[in-house]
C-alpha cells in the first residue's frame, strides 16, 4: 500500500480504477509569417468559434448543474473577450509578424504571469481559467481537437495535471467517482464545480502524481486528501467501513436543511455565513441561514483594477443586505483588511520584515482616510437596505478604535447633510490581536458586538504565523489559552448586554461545539458548506451536559487533554462525526 496526500477541494469517499489522463502538449511553431492581415482574420474567426463553444458549455452546466455554476463561464467570455488581451495579440502578429495562435498564447502568458505573482490564492487560482480559455483558442486555430471527456463510460478515477473547469463540467458523475490532480487548490472553479457536482476530488499532489499506473485499484478520501494506490484487503474492508459512515453521516446532514441551530435541551443560537462576494450567498435561502456573520471586503478590492469606487461598494453592499434581508437577518461587512498576505494589484506596499505584524487592515485604512471614508459612506448609504453591522478589522488599542469611531460619525453627519438617509446600524470590532482580550472589558464600552477572528488570534498569541509549515506544531486552536481567551471574550461582551460571534475557522471545529455552547456564544459564522454538519452536532448535544466539562476544559494544561477531554464527550454521548 502507499498513501499520496494531497488537498481536500470535494469531499467524498470513492474506490475505483485509475484513469491516466495525458497531459496536452501543445507545440506552437514560433515561424515569422507574412500575411499579419489573414492572421488576425483567423483570430477572429477563433475567437467567434470558441465564443459558440463556451456558449454552449454554460447552456449545459445551466441544465446540468445551476444558473449560478454557469456564471463562471461568463467569466470565461470575459476573458476571451477581452480587449487588452485582443489588442496585445494584435500587437504582436503585426509588430513581430508571428501566427495568430503563437501571439495569443504569449499575451495571455503575459497577463497570466501578473495574476501567478499575486499573492492571494483566490487570484492565483484564475490563471486555470484564462489557461482553459487559452488553450480552446489555441487548439481552434492549430486544428488540435478538444478533449471531450463526456465520453467516459466506465467507472474510473481520473489522475491528470490540472482539470479545467469546461473538462470537469462535462464529467458524468455516474461514470467518474472521482478526480485527483497535480496541480491547483480549494478555490479554483474547478473545485468549485466538483462540489456541486459532487464528485470526491484531491489536488496539489505534485510529482507523487508519477507513482500512479494506469487502470490500478486505488482508494479516494478525499474528506482527508489522501489517495491509496495498491490497498491490501484490510485496508479496502476499513476503508469501505468509513466509506459507509461518512456516507450515513451526509444523509443525516441533509435532514437539517430547514432546522435552525438547536441543542437537544432547546437552547438556540445562530449561524450565520461566512461570505467573500455575492456568489457565496447562493444557497442563503435555501439552507435557511441565520444572517452573514463575515463578508470580507478585500475580496471587493483584489477582484478590481483599481480602488473600487463608492457607487461600486453601495451596489455590492445594497445587494447583499438585501438578499438577507428576509427576516431582517445581521449583514456583518468588515471594512477593508488588506495586507499581510494579501496584496492589490494596484497598490504598492511597503517592504517589510512581518508584513503580518505591519501595515494591516485598520492601519492601513487609518493611513489612507480618504479610501477608508468611501467605504465607510457606501456602507452607511446602503445601511437602509437591511440590517448593517459594520465590523473593524486588527483593532489592537482603544485610541485606534476612538479615531475609527469619530471618522464614522463624521462621515454620517456628512451624508445626512447631503440628505441621505441612514437606517440604525452597528459598530463591532474584530478579536484577533491579544492586547484586546486583556482589556475587553474597556474595549465593550465602545462598540456594540465582538467577532472573534480565530484565525489571526492564535497566529497572534502563540507568535506563529499562521502560513508557516515549520512551526505550525504551535498553531493549536484547542490549546486552553486560547479558549480561556474565547470564554473571557463572550462573557465580558454578556455582562454589558452585548453580543459576540466567532467567525474564523473555529466556528466550525466539531470539537470546539460543545465548548462553545457551553460558553453562550451568540454566533457561530462559517463557509456555507459546514453549516448542515454543525446543525446536526448541535442537534446532538445538550447546553447542560456540555456546561459539566466546560470547567475542566478550562483547567487543562495542554491542547491534547482538551482533545481528550472532548473525545470522552463524544463517545458518552454518543455523537459520531467525521
Ligand atoms: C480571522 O482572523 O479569524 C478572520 C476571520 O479573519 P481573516 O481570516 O480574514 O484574517
Ligand atoms: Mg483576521
Amino acid at each position: 500500500m502507499k498513501i499520496i496526500k494531497g488537498i481536500s477541494i470535494s469531499s467524498g469517499f470513492s474506490i475505483g480504477k485509475s484513469f491516466l489522463l495525458k497531459e496536452e502538449n501543445i507545440k506552437i511553431k514560433e515561424e515569422n509569417t507574412r500575411d499579419s492581415k489573414n492572421e488576425i482574420k483567423k483570430l477572429n474567426n477563433a475567437i467567434k468559434e470558441a465564443n459558440s463553444q463556451i456558449i454552449k458549455i454554460k447552456k449545459n452546466v445551466e441544465k446540468k448543474l445551476n444558473e449560478e455554476e454557469a456564471k463562471i463561464f461568463d467569466a470565461h467570455l470575459e476573458i476571451l473577450n477581452d480587449p487588452e488581451l485582443f489588442e496585445k495579440t494584435k500587437e504582436i502578429i503585426i509588430n513581430n509578424n508571428k501566427s495568430a495562435s503563437f501571439a495569443f498564447k504569449k499575451a495571455s502568458d503575459e497577463i497570466k504571469k501578473i495574476f501567478e505573482t499575486i499573492d492571494n490564492e483566490y487570484m492565483r487560482e484564475r490563471v486555470l481559467d484564462i489557461t482553459d480559455v487559452s488553450n480552446r483558442l489555441i487548439k481552434i486555430l492549430e486544428g488540435i481537437e478538444i478533449r471531450d471527456l463526456s465520453l467516459i463510460s466506465e467507472e474510473t478515477i481520473i489522475i491528470a495535471r490540472d482539470l479545467t473547469p469546461s473538462e470537469i463540467s462535462q464529467l458524468d458523475s455516474r461514470f467518474v467517482k472521482g478526480f485527483v490532480t497535480e496541480i491547483g487548490g480549494t478555490t479554483s472553479h474547478s473545485a468549485i464545480i466538483a462540489r456541486t457536482l459532487g464528485i470526491p476530488a484531491i489536488s496539489g499532489i505534485g510529482k507523487n502524481i508519477n507513482l500512479i499506473k494506469n487502470n490500478e485499484k486505488v482508494l479516494l478520501n478525499a474528506k482527508d486528501g489522501i489517495l491509496i494506490l495498491d490497498p491490501q484487503k484490510e485496508e479496502i474492508e476499513n476503508f469501505e467501513a468509513k466509506k459507509n459512515k461518512y456516507e450515513e453521516i451526509k444523509k443525516e446532514e441533509d435532514k437539517f436543511i430547514n432546522i435552525s441551530p438547536t441543542t437537544k435541551d432547546n437552547w438556540k443560537t445562530k449561524i450565520a455565513v461566512n461570505i467573500g462576494n455575492l456568489e457565496d450567498l447562493n444557497n442563503y435561502k435555501k439552507l435557511n441561514i441565520d444572517g452573514v456573520g463575515l463578508f470580507r471586503t478585500e475580496f471587493l478590492y483584489m477582484n478590481s483594477d483599481k480602488w473600487p469606487t463608492e457607487e461600486e461598494q453601495f451596489n455590492v453592499y445594497k445587494k447583499i443586505l438585501e438578499t438577507v434581508n428576509i427576516n431582517n437577518e445581521t449583514v456583518v461587512i468588515r471594512t477593508l483588511d488588506i495586507g499581510g498576505d494579501k496584496k492589490l494589484k494596484y497598490f504598492n506596499f511597503p517592504k517589510e520584515e512581518n508584513p503580518f505584524l505591519g501595515y494591516r487592515a485598520i492601519r492601513l485604512s487609518l493611513d489612507k482616510k480618504d479610501i477608508f471614508i468611501t467605504q465607510i459612506r457606501a456602507l452607511l448609504r446602503a445601511s437602509k437596505f437591511g440590517n448593517l453591522a459594520i465590523n473593524l478589522p486588527m483593532i489592537a488599542t482603544i485610541d485606534e478604535l476612538k479615531e475609527v469611531k469619530k471618522i464614522i460619525k463624521n462621515t454620517e453627519n456628512e451624508l445626512i447633510k447631503e440628505g441621505q438617509k441612514i437606517n440604525k446600524y452597528q459598530i463591532g470590532m474584530m478579536v484577533e490581536v491579544p492586547s484586546v482580550v486583556e482589556l475587553a472589558d474597556k474595549f465593550i464600552k465602545y462598540v456594540d458586538f465582538f467577532s472573534i477572528g480565530t484565525n489571526d488570534l492564535i497566529q497572534y498569541t502563540f507568535a506563529v504565523d499562521r502560513l508557516s509549515e515549520k512551526v505550525a506544531y504551535l498553531y493549536q486552536p484547542l490549546n486552553p489559552t486560547i479558549l480561556r481567551m474565547i470564554y473571557k471574550i463572550i462573557k465580558t461582551s454578556h455582562e454589558n448586554n452585548k453580543w459576540t460571534a466567532i467567525c474564523g475557522e473555529l466556528a466550525r471545529e466539531t470539537k470546539l461545539i460543545p465548548i462553545f455552547i457551553a460558553m453562550g456564544l451568540d454566533e457561530f459564522s462559517m463557509s456555507a458548506s459546514f453549516i448542515l454538519k454543525i446543525r446536526r452536532i448541535f442537534s446532538k448535544i445538550s447546553k447542560k451536559e456540555s456546561e459539566k466539562i466546560l470547567e475542566q476544559i478550562l483547567d487543562s494544561e495542554t491542547e491534547k487533554e482538551v482533545s481528550n477531554l472532548i473525545d470522552k464527550f463524544f463517545k458518552e454521548n454518543n455523537i459520531s462525526y467525521y
